[in-house]
């Protein structure tokens, strides 16, 4: 079974390592009867200290590969931040995000190899050599994407400026409403190696509960591979990331009111309207149920949808195969 996964950071990455705990541990599937392949989400990579820093395919890479910090969701285990204090000490800009000494070497590593004219998806496939995810990590491109977002500010001309991504997020905490998101590149960006192939030759593929804007949105940006989806023989199923009318953790509802939409499943649903066969939404959410979404011919089921331990991420990714294999037949 060849499954594909499209997926931001900490929520792709949690609900990734209890699809592999289902496979492995549940359904008995011995080493080499599947094959899952992630697309990440690049769009959120940024440049900081000289580092070039990718912080959806490293959450990915670090939980499978058993190094992620357990209690945040994203980061290096057992970190320390001497070179942070350092940076500090020195007024280096930005201070607003945090990189911890283990996580640079990381860094390190990629901005070296991309120096040396490696690609991303090169370099990608050498960090995962030590990490072994147990998953074949794609960048979403090689090329640079990158997420910014339009706020008000009266000193800039027409009253408003462009900031990445990270700015708005990680120093903002999302407060400053979201004028537009862009996604700076995506026109021209080609889809990395294998990312096209992974959507048209799977046998399922699946839309982990990750941010519909700036994570699962960016990919789908990234020409052709909405078209890839369409065209796909694999039923196409995801999971909402939003819970009876909130996201689970995060501020994915200042994303989607952005773009204009309510914070529900519903209208989750509604920006992968045109490929997507079903789509798992919270108990809280049942009332979606058999009903049709945006008029588009989607299976819906309810099933609690909170990843709050291993076991009850194991159960949601059964349950997105599950519908898979049911509408498959
Ligand atoms: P990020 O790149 O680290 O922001 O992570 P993702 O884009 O992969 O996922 C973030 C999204 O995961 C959040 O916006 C939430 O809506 C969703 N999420 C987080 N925890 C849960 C959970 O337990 N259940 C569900 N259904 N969604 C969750
Ligand atoms: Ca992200």
């Amino acid at each position: 079974m060849r499954i594909t996964a499209l997926a931001g950071g900490v929520g792709g990455a949690r609900f990734l390592r209890g699809l592999l705990t289902y496979l492995k541990q549940r359904h008995g599937a011995a080493p080499g009867s599947f094959a899952v392949t992630v697309i990440g989400n690049t769009a959120d990579d940024i440049t900081l200290h000289g580092l070039r820093v990718c912080p959806d395919l490293d959450t990915i890479m670090y939980t499978l590969g058993g190094g992620v910090h357990e209690g945040q969701g994203w980061g290096r285990a057992d970190e320390t931040f001497g070179v942070a204090t350092e940076l500090a000490a020195y007024g280096a800009q930005p201070d607003w995000f945090t990189l911890g000494d283990r996580d640079i070497a990381t860094h390190l590593v990629r901005t070296q190899m991309l120096n040396l004219g490696y690609t991303l998806s090169q370099v990608t496939a050498a960090l995962c050599d030590r990490w072994q995810p147990g998953v074949t990590l794609l960048p979403m491109s090689d090329d640079p994407v990158e997420t910014h977002v339009v706020i008000d500010d009266e000193t800039a001309e027409g009253g408003q400026k462009a900031i990445h991504f990270q700015e708005w997020w990680v120093r903002l905490h999302a407060k400053v409403p979201a004028r537009r998101i862009l996604a700076v590149g995506a026109e021209q960006a080609k889809p990395a190696p294998g990312v096209l192939d992974a959507i048209r030759d799977a046998d399922v593929v699946l839309l982990p509960p990750s941010n519909p804007v700036v994570s699962i949105g960016t990919i789908l940006g990234v020409p052709g591979v909405r078209d890839a989806l369409r065209g796909t023989r694999a039923p196409v199923i995801g999971i909402s990331p939003i819970v009876g009318g909130a996201p689970v953790r995060g501020m994915a509802d200042a994303c989607l009111t952005a773009l204009g939409l309510e914070t529900s499943a519903e209208a989750v649903a509604g920006l992968y309207a045109d490929f997507l066969k079903g789509w798992l939404v919270d108990d809280s959410d049942a009332h979606l149920a058999g009903q049709s979404i945006a008029g588009a011919p989607i299976e819906v089921v309810a099933r609690p949808l909170i990843m709050r331990d291993l076991a009850a991420t194991a159960d949601i990714a059964e349950g997105a195969l599950d519908l898979a294999r049911h509408l498959g037949e």
